[in-house]
């Protein structure tokens, strides 16, 4: 199916969930995540009125940015090893993965302006998941403070694989809750109003419980070419 008409029925959906909460869909950032797919199918995302793309690899954000260039803002959503930073620091508007004090330094390090980037938070506690524990994120934050190339512009977590709409809300509420206690601490390196939340199975709920960004992969460009 062609991006433009998935990219519809997701907008509607969004637009669904939006109106059950009151919110406006003009607040949601719609990722489009092109790690399974082409160069071809992620310039079809942009001519279908995407503006921001996904990439969890460097080598995949690599290779799409040679072609496509820096007209879509990148989104690092991807584990980042420290030394793959370098190439990719550049290129990215944000980072979605920053889990430890190694990473902050070399991003501090090789970045020549500020870098907007989500503390990933692994709230399920499932052990195959990154992030930091619900527990250690807040001291975690304070600890960014000496870096001048770093703004915590908020949180970003997986949901686990099931469909116990239960356990995605809990899942989507603790992230949000977290964010509103380091919004709090008022620390002006670490705003915390994104949440980046929500993936092709669960987006609708967590745009209902205040995801401010969906990665959306498999639903809105497929698996393949
Ligand atoms: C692959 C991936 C997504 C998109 O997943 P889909 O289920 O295909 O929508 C979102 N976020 C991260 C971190 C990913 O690695």
């Amino acid at each position: 199916m062609k991006v433009a008409s998935k990219l519809e029925q997701i907008r509607h959906r969004i637009n669904q969930a939006c109106t059950k909460v009151n919110r406006d869909p003009n607040e949601i950032r719609l990722i489009a995540v092109t790690k399974y797919v082409s160069i071809e199918r992620a310039k079809e995302a942009l001519e279908a009125g995407i503006e921001d793309l996904g990439e969890n690899r460097d080598e995949g954000l690599l290779n799409k940015w040679e072609v496509l260039g820096d007209k879509p803002l990148w989104h690092y959503i991807g584990s980042l090893q420290t030394r793959k930073v370098k190439n990719i620091i550049d290129k990215v508007e944000y980072i979605h993965s920053l889990d430890r004090l190694t990473l902050a330094k070399e991003i501090n390090k090789r970045a020549d302006r500020k870098i907007k980037c989500l503390v990933q938070v692994n709230v399920s506690g499932e052990e195959s998941k990154h992030g930091l524990p619900i527990e250690e994120t807040i001291q975690f934050i304070e600890l960014l403070r000496p870096f001048e190339n770093i703004s915590v512009e908020g949180l970003m977590t997986m949901a686990p694989l099931t469909d116990n709409e239960q356990v995605l809300r809990d899942c989507f509420r603790k992230l949000r809750e977290l964010a509103g206690q380091v919004q709090a601490l008022q620390l002006d390196y670490a705003p915390c109003t994104e949440l980046s939340m929500g993936m092709s199975n669960d987006y609708a709920i967590a745009i209902e419980e205040g995801a401010t960004m969906v990665r959306i992969g498999t639903a809105l460009v497929g698996e393949d070419n």
